[in-house]
């Protein structure tokens, strides 16, 4: 019985990959206007289905509409509008100069779509980050299979739903399901393959697509910490980091993961965020769990991973500065911070993803600029200060995927920006233009006159003049 439903999950996949196989040449030459007709279509879809979108995520982990609406149409509207209004300039082929050596001839750079390609997403920002990568795929003339995240099914049947009443499958389809079923979409031989999920799940991708040779792009994770220097605007700072913090309830690839204060000014910055938390999530002094504005984790079995993470902080010394209360029935997970942080807590060696900051204290600068670059890179570093020379130092002194400085998270939005992490948090870059070349092959084009050739000087026979030739 097993094996007939391992059969007919493949026959599923081999058809559509053959289908996108022939549609994706029929797309090499695909102008402006017919890849800009389907991002149309699927601006219209949103546009018609806001609501259907918002409930499905909603069921999925209680995400607050105001949040939906923000991070996931709004972002993936303003990718589709950036993409249409840029395209044909993204799409036009950029002339190269000519060497000396190379006289006669002229070069240029021309955009081709790579093919079928894989979208593999994540459950954390569901709709965004399966549609986000489908834009780009759609502008840079390719064809897409997408594997959206098994723990947000409703989303994930929303957008097979989308898909499916937007676009022929030769052009996108939708594979709903686990492992396993990535796992058969990873053996086929994908022209590229884009992931966002975990660095752990990010090497087996690489992996199995190094089997094909097929390009990727990881979007991937990790510890992004937020620097609090001596002259950063306290109140400013928290503000910002518990909003980047606590929205999506701390799932969020580029929530700021942990702090890195300067000792003089923690307590004072650790109140302001306290202070801030109960502002934004419990202004009626009922409790967060009352809050609307405020999403769950998406499943018991993360919520108890963090709450192992918080025993394990506790039982070597951590003091939970605020919340700490864990609703399991509800998936429900108090905003927390947790002071007398060390090394040897597992919060401070695995990315939380969750409700839990802790607040690592620093004498100098110099200290927290070592302890970041003793670490893999992270996906995005927050540096707060009244002084741009500090900004710019540590800006300068550690690499990490994007750099923000006095706010968080919000670099996600500029979609002049390439996003995407630099090794253990990510290989490759997304959005806008970054997206289209992530789905682009950039052929080297040299086109040369008849008769003409700057190699003839090197034709054999070489015969031995004794000059030297370079
Ligand atoms: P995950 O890596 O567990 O899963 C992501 C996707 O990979 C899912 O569709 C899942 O079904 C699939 N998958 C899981 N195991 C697999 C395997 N063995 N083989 C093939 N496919 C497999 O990630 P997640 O828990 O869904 O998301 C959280 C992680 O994603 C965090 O690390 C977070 O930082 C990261 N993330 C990164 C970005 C970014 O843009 N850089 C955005 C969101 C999330």
């Amino acid at each position: 019985m097993e094996q007939v439903s391992q059969e007919v999950k493949h026959t599923g996949i081999d058809e559509v990959f053959n289908l996108q196989k022939t549609q994706s040449l029929k797309m090499r030459q695909s102008p402006a206007i017919q890849r800009i007709a389907l991002l149309k279509k699927l601006q219209n879809w949103i546009n018609e289905h806001q609501e259907d979108i918002r409930r499905a995520i909603f069921a999925d982990f209680k995400k607050p509409y105001p949040e939906i609406d923000i991070s996931e149409i709004f972002v993936v509207s303003s990718e589709i509008k950036h993409a249409i209004k840029n395209l044909e300039t993204w799409m036009k082929p950029k002339k190269v100069s000519t060497p000396l050596t190379m006289l006669g001839s002229n070069s240029y750079i021309h955009y081709e779509p790579k093919g079928v390609c894989l979208i593999i997403s994540p459950w954390n920002y569901p709709f965004n980050l399966a549609m986000g990568p489908l834009v780009s795929a759609l502008a840079a003339g390719c064809t897409a299979i997408i594997k959206p995240s098994e723990l947000t099914p409703h989303t994930a049947a929303l957008i097979r739903r989308l898909v499916e009443e937007t676009f022929d499958k030769a052009q996108v389809a939708v594979f709903e399901g686990e492992v396993e079923v990535a796992q058969q979409l990873l053996a086929k031989p994908f022209d590229h393959i884009f992931f966002t999920g975990s660095p752990s799940v990010g090497k087996i991708i690489m992996k199995a697509a190094a089997e094909n040779l097929s390009s990727v792009t990881l979007e991937l994770g990790g510890k992004s910490p937020a620097i609090i220097d001596r002259e950063a605007d306290i109140q400013d700072a928290a503000e910002k980091i518990v909003w980047g913090k606590f929205v999506n309830c701390g799932q969020t690839c580029i929530a700021p993961d942990y702090i890195l204060v300067q000792r003089s000014i923690q307590p004072a910055f650790a109140e302001a965020l306290k202070v801030q938390v109960a502002k934004m999530y419990d202004p009626s002094g009922k409790g967060v769990e009352k809050s609307k504005d405020y999403a769950r984790i998406v499943s018991v079995k993360h919520l108890k991973r963090l709450k192992h993470l918080l025993a394990d902080a506790e039982r070597k010394g951590a003091q939970i500065y605020c919340g700490g209360y864990v609703d399991e029935n509800e998936c429900f997970f108090e905003p927390t911070i947790l002071t007398t942080v060390e090394d040897n807590m597992e919060v401070m060696q695995e990315e939380i993803f969750g409700p839990i900051l802790p607040i690592v204290t620093f004498d100098e600068l110099a200290e927290a600029i070592t302890y970041i670059n003793a670490r893999p890179k992270p996906l995005a570093l927050y540096a707060f200060s009244k002084n741009s020379d500090t900004i710019k130092h540590i800006f300068k002194t550690t690499s990490s995927g994007g750099a923000v400085s006095n706010d968080c998270v919000l670099h996600f939005l500029q979609n002049e920006l390439p996003f995407g992490g630099v090794n253990n948090s990510g290989l490759g870059k997304a959005h806008g233009h970054f997206g289209f070349l992530a789905f682009s092959n950039e052929k080297a084009v040299l086109q040369q006159r008849i008769g003409f050739t700057a190699s003839k000087p090197l034709f054999p026979p070489y015969g031995f003049t004794g000059k030297k030739i370079i």
